[in-house]
Parts: structure tokens; C-alpha cells; sequence
């Protein structure tokens, strides 16, 4: 008897997801073979599903939002898969495309784990570690702390980037500290920290319209935070402890400030992908329809969620990206096991509908659904309450998004890897 293992990496939005759709509809419609069984093995640092959504609020205090409800265990979501699903504790440190095996470091070990198939599901990482669960809950727990104790002496907070974390991260943090504004007020009486938002375009918040992204700026001036527009942060110096920070802008001005926050963008999770997968910004680069990773010159290799090549990036897009992934590698493996002409392929298309949600303090927003406007009290509704942590997280967890395989229309196929090299 031998066992066959389709390995995803990461398990976040986009792992959880491949793993539920490849336990439910890829594992039950594999023809059966003598002698040989199918799980899948899911690898990720850490045991917990780290919320991140919820990290701008967690960051202004966690009197607002405990640290603690940002982790969820991930195992038991998968109780229902018993014998046919394997959670690995680690980080994959390498891929071997032609021997089709990744190695994983774990607390205690390093692992060689086989696949039949493999998706990357690493996501990306910020480079302020607020943002981020760079090792574990203790090491994120340690800077918040170092960061919760500077920020109650602060005067000065200045923001690099003007996109939703950005925008998000002041708003809670100028009313945390400044207070809400009284009724009427168009900013607090006695702010007690100026927040700055550096922001590099004409315009905050890019996915938005201007209109939108000027009631986000009115909303943060009732707060006490102001934005600098077509301004970029150059580079902020690492200060020793209790002194402040110069934040060099594009302008050739320099800020002193108490804290500065880099919100300005994210860097991939792919330092353990052969280079020749990468695009020029480190993410894995794959068919832009198809998402499997030609690039590897191997078949049954996928990348779904924020690591890959083909999307902006966001929680959303998976919704749609992660079934075509799923639905390509079912494909792909029904015709490697039958030894049958492949099916029709299923292809990605991004929504380019207006859509994002953005609250701006505790309970005041901004954000668009589906091409339409959302106001404020929606904003809070839906996303500003608890970072759509109660709406959101165990959902996520349990894949109720990929409960069913979903309509779709077949198209010719591209490339499903059967003409390439396979094992
Ligand atoms: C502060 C913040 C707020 C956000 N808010 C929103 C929002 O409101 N709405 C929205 O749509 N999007 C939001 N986003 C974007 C959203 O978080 C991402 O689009 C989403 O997390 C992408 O999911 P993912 O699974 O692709 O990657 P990630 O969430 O980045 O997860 C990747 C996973 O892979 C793991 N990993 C990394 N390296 C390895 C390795 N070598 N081996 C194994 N595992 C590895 C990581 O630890 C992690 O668990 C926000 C992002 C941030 C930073």
C-alpha cells in the first residue's frame, strides 16, 4: 500500500481553503487505484490561524481587541478528514521540482515530504512586524508589548503607506489615543499625538474612488491625523531606545517622529521557491487563467493567494482564484492517475468591481461592495466591529466558502502539464 500526497504550504486564507476543496471535491473524484490511497498534508508554522485583519486595531492597544483572539487552532477544523489529512508544524525551506518533494524545517526535525501535487499557499509578509506572525504567538506578543509602551509616551506617530492597513492602523490609533471628537467637532480639542500618513500617490487608498478616499481623509482629521500626499518615506533611521525616529521623504524632508510605522506595501513568502519561479517582485509566477506554475517545468504545480503572480492580493480575490486552482490540479490529477486526455480547464478572472472595506477607528468607515458605496455605519457593521474576526475567522477556518465546487464555464485547455516531464 502506498499513499499519494498533495502538499499545500501555508495555511492561511488560501491554504485552508485548498486543503477543505481538496479534501471534499479533488481526494472523493480521484479514480481508484490498486494499492494506493490520497491525503493531504497541510505545512505551517504556526498551529494557529493568525487573523491578521484585525492587527490595526490589536496594534493601537489590546484593550481594544486581545492579541489572543487573533490565533484560532487549526486542527480541529479538520476533524472530519480523519486518516486522510496530516498537519505538519513547519516551514518549507525548499522545493525539489524534478524529484517532486519540499523540505520542511519543523521545532525538531527536517522533513522530506512527496507530493503528487503541490500548492503554494505562502502569502506575504509586511515589513512593520505588527502585521505579521514572523516566528510565533511569543515573539509577536514581545513586540507588541515593546511597541504598546512606546506608544503610550508618544507624541509623534508617523505612517508609511496610505493603502487600507495604512489608513486603517491611524485611525485607530490617532482615536485611541486622541479620543473620539465631540459631536459636531471636526478633531479632537486636545490631541495628545499627531499622526501623519505619508502617502505616495495623489490619492489614498488606491482601490477606492477619490471620492471615497477623501471622506477617509475627513474621517482620519476628525481624529487628529493628517495625510501628506505625493510624498514617498526614502528611508527611516533604527533608533536606540527612547530616541526618536527621522523618517527621510521624497521631498527632502526629514520627520523626527516617536514611532514610525511602515505600512507600505508587502514582500512574498517565496524565499524557498526556485528562483527561476519568481516574477520580478518574488512572487511565484504562474499561468495567469490557469494558476498552475509553468515555470517549474514539472506538473501539478499551483499558487493560489497572495504569493502568486496573477493577483493584487486580498482575502476577496480567493474566493474566486481558489477554486480554479483546485479545480485545474482535480483535473490535472484525474488524467495523471487514469492515464486519460485531461478535462477542460477553468480559468481565473479578477472582479474589477470597486470593493473594499475600510473602518477608520471604532466605529466610523469607509469602503465600497461590488461596485457600490457602502456608508459608514455598514463599514462598521461589517468589517469594524471586531475585524470581521467573528464573522469571518471560523468560516475561514472550516472552508464554509468551498463547501461546493461552484459553477463554472469550461475552457479549451492551456497547458495541464501532461505534455511535460512527469514522475
Ligand atoms: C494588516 C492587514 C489587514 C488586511 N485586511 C484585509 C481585509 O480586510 N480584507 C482583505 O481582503 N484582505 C486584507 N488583507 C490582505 C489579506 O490578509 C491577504 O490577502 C490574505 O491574508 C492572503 O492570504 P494568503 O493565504 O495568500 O497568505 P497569508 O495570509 O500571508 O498566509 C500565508 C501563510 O503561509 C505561511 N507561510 C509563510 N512562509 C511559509 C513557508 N515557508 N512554509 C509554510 N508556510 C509558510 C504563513 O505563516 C501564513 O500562515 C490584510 C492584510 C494585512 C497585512
Amino acid at each position: 500500500m502506498s499513499t499519494e500526497t498533495i502538499v499545500i504550504l501555508g495555511a492561511s486564507f488560501a491554504g485552508l481553503g485548498a486543503a477543505h476543496y481538496a479534501l471534499r471535491h479533488v481526494l472523493p473524484q480521484l479514480p481508484k487505484k490498486d494499492g494506493v490511497t490520497y491525503d493531504v498534508t497541510l505545512v505551517n508554522p504556526s498551529k494557529d490561524l493568525f487573523w491578521r485583519l484585525a492587527m490595526p486595531r490589536v496594534a493601537a492597544s489590546t484593550k481594544l481587541l486581545p492579541l489572543d483572539k487573533c490565533f484560532i487552532p487549526i486542527e480541529p477544523a479538520f476533524a472530519y478528514a480523519k486518516g486522510r489529512f496530516n498537519f505538519v508544524q513547519g516551514t518549507a525551506t525548499s522545493i525539489d521540482a524534478e524529484g517532486r518533494k519540499v523540505t520542511v524545517q519543523t521545532a525538531t526535525e527536517e522533513k522530506t515530504i512527496s507530493f503528487i501535487s503541490l500548492v503554494i499557499a505562502t502569502g506575504v509578509s509586511t515589513p512593520s512586524p505588527l502585521f505579521t506572525l514572523t516566528s510565533d504567538r511569543a515573539a509577536l506578543e514581545a513586540e507588541l508589548d515593546t511597541f504598546h509602551k512606546a506608544l503610550g509616551k508618544a507624541t509623534s506617530v508617523v505612517i508609511g503607506g496610505a493603502g487600507p492597513v495604512g489608513v486603517e492602523t491611524a485611525g485607530e490609533i490617532a482615536e485611541f489615543l486622541n479620543g473620539k471628537p465631540g459631536f459636531l467637532a471636526s478633531a479632537p480639542k486636545n490631541p495628545k499625538v499627531k499622526v501623519t500618513l505619508i502617502c505616495a500617490e495623489s490619492k489614498m487608498l488606491p482601490v477606492l474612488r477619490e471620492s471615497i478616499s477623501k471622506k477617509a481623509e475627513k474621517l482620519l482629521k476628525n481624529l487628529g491625523a493628517t495625510v501628506r500626499y505625493d510624498t514617498k518615506v526614502v528611508s527611516a533611521s533604527t533608533p536606540s531606545e527612547g530616541a526618536k525616529t527621522a523618517v527621510q521623504l521624497s521631498n527632502g524632508e526629514t520627520l523626527e517622529t516617536d514611532i514610525y510605522i511602515d505600512a507600505t506595501g508587502t514582500r512574498p513568502n517565496t524565499s524557498f521557491v526556485p528562483g527561476a519561479w519568481l516574477d520580478t517582485r518574488g512572487k511565484v509566477s504562474c499561468n495567469p487563467k490557469t494558476l498552475r506554475v509553468e515555470a517549474a517545468g514539472v506538473p501539478r504545480i499551483y499558487v493560489a493567494g497572495d504569493a502568486g503572480s496573477y493577483t493584487r492580493g486580498g482575502a476577496m480575490d480567493l474566493q474566486i482564484a481558489l477554486p480554479v486552482a483546485m479545480t485545474n490540479l482535480k483535473t490535472d490529477l484525474i488524467a495523471h492517475v487514469s492515464g486519460k486526455p485531461p478535462g477542460p480547464d477553468r480559468h481565473y478572472a479578477a472582479d474589477p468591481k470597486e470593493s473594499q472595506v475600510v473602518p477608520i477607528g471604532t466605529s466610523k468607515g469607509v469602503g465600497a461592495f461590488g461596485g457600490n458605496q457602502l456608508p459608514s455605519l455598514m463599514v462598521w457593521g461589517i468589517k469594524g466591529r471586531d475585524y470581521m474576526l467573528g464573522m469571518l475567522a471560523q468560516p475561514t477556518l472550516n472552508g464554509d466558502a468551498y463547501k461546493k465546487e461552484g459553477k463554472w464555464k469550461p475552457q479549451p485547455v492551456v497547458n495541464n502539464g501532461v505534455g511535460l516531464s512527469s514522475s
